[in-house]
């Protein structure tokens, strides 16, 4: 294991130091950061330090390093790609996993099995390479495998859920088990993942064999479509609202007079009123604040109750 910033005394503790070292030997392969910002990790570029940040490579990295955690009492939290991250600036105290080493694409007839941490667009070109059709309406969506079966990403029409077949998890308790698609009882922006804070492993995919050019030509129509539409030059959480029954979310804050109102560094983007960007070196905060102030604007002037589609973790900064 490399550490990195071993100078810096965690909480001031010498406990913690004789902890560092007990993970240094557990894990002699992992990279840990001490009191890293993840804001050089999160797509808004915005929010705290983690205590600890790990980057396990391998599913038994990641339940050695869940066992070691709970054994030390730290609190555990799991990262993809972080495109769906609000990390408050306080940060996140304890372990931060984030899976992006852990990456493996592999394919079996009509089945695509990607580790968690595999790129989602990634794992929509392998499919295209092996002529699978089936998950193209994914082709544009910037996280995780396993953040997208967290949150059930869609667009277009598709949603992870209409192609998962099964995805191997580790539970709380450091079990690793396989749920079937049933089991993941997937909803609008919802999976189980997110009731029992299971952590996701692998997924697999079941597509049909289609044309390799047709599929690539329907990828490339969406991702048009979405650079046209999203203010992809910037940094971004992608929609911050859920889609409020009967109503679209850009729609109402456009029509409230929203777009371009800024807070700080965070402004509704010009692009599409739903999109948050960070034009001048936003922090956390002002993107919380910005968040509370549409909320509030649309619950008055339409009596509409936005909810966050974005995931906001972490804790809030110390006055
Ligand atoms: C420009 C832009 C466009 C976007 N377009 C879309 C879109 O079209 N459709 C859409 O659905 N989303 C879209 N998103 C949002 C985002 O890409 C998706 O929600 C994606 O599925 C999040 O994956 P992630 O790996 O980035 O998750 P993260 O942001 O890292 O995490 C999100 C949540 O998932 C949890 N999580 C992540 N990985 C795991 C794991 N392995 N096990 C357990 N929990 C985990 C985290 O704890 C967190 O609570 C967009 C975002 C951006 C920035």
């Amino acid at each position: 294991m490399t550490i990195q910033d071993p100078a810096i005394n965690f909480c001031g503790t010498k406990g913690t130091l004789k902890m560092m070292e007990d993970i240094a030997t557990a894990f002699p392969a992992v990279t840990i950061l001490r009191h890293e910002p993840l804001a050089h990790y999160t797509h808004t570029k915005t929010g705290g330090p983690a205590d600890y940040l790990a980057f396990p490579t391998n599913i038994q990295e990641t339940k050695s390093l869940l066992a070691y955690a709970k054994q030390s009492d730290l609190p555990v939290t799991v990262v993809g790609n972080a495109s769906n991250l609000i990390v408050r600036d306080g940060g996140i105290r304890g372990l931060v996993m984030i899976l992006t080493k852990m990456n493996t694409i592999t394919t079996d007839g009509n089945r695509v099995t990607a580790a968690a941490g595999a790129a989602l667009i990634k794992a929509t070109q392998v499919a295209q390479a092996h002529a699978l059709t089936g998950v193209e309406f994914a082709a544009g969506i910037p996280g995780s495998v396993g953040g997208a079966i967290f949150m059930n990403a869609g667009a277009y029409g598709g949603e992870i859920k209409d192609v998962v077949v099964a995805a191997e998890i580790l539970t709380p308790e450091g079990e690793i088990r396989t749920l079937d698609h049933d089991e993941l009882d997937f909803g609008y922006r919802h999976s189980s993942i997110q009731d029992y804070h299971d952590i996701v492993l692998t997924a697999t995919f079941d597509l049909k064999p289609g044309d390799a050019e047709a599929i690539q030509a329907q990828m490339d129509e969406l991702n048009a479509r979405r650079a046209a539409k999203q203010p992809l030059d910037l940094p971004s959480c992608g929609s911050v609202f859920k889609r409020p029954e009967g109503h679209y979310t850009g729609q109402l804050i456009q029509e409230a007079g929203l777009q371009g109102y800024q807070m700080g560094g965070a402004q509704v983007s010009m692009k599409h009123a739903g999109f948050i960007v960070n034009i001048d070196h936003a922090t956390a905060t002002d993107y919380l604040d910005l968040i509370g102030h549409i909320q509030a604007v649309i619950w008055k002037e339409d009596a509409v109750k936005l909810e966050t589609e974005v995931r906001i973790i972490g804790e809030a900064p110390t006055k």
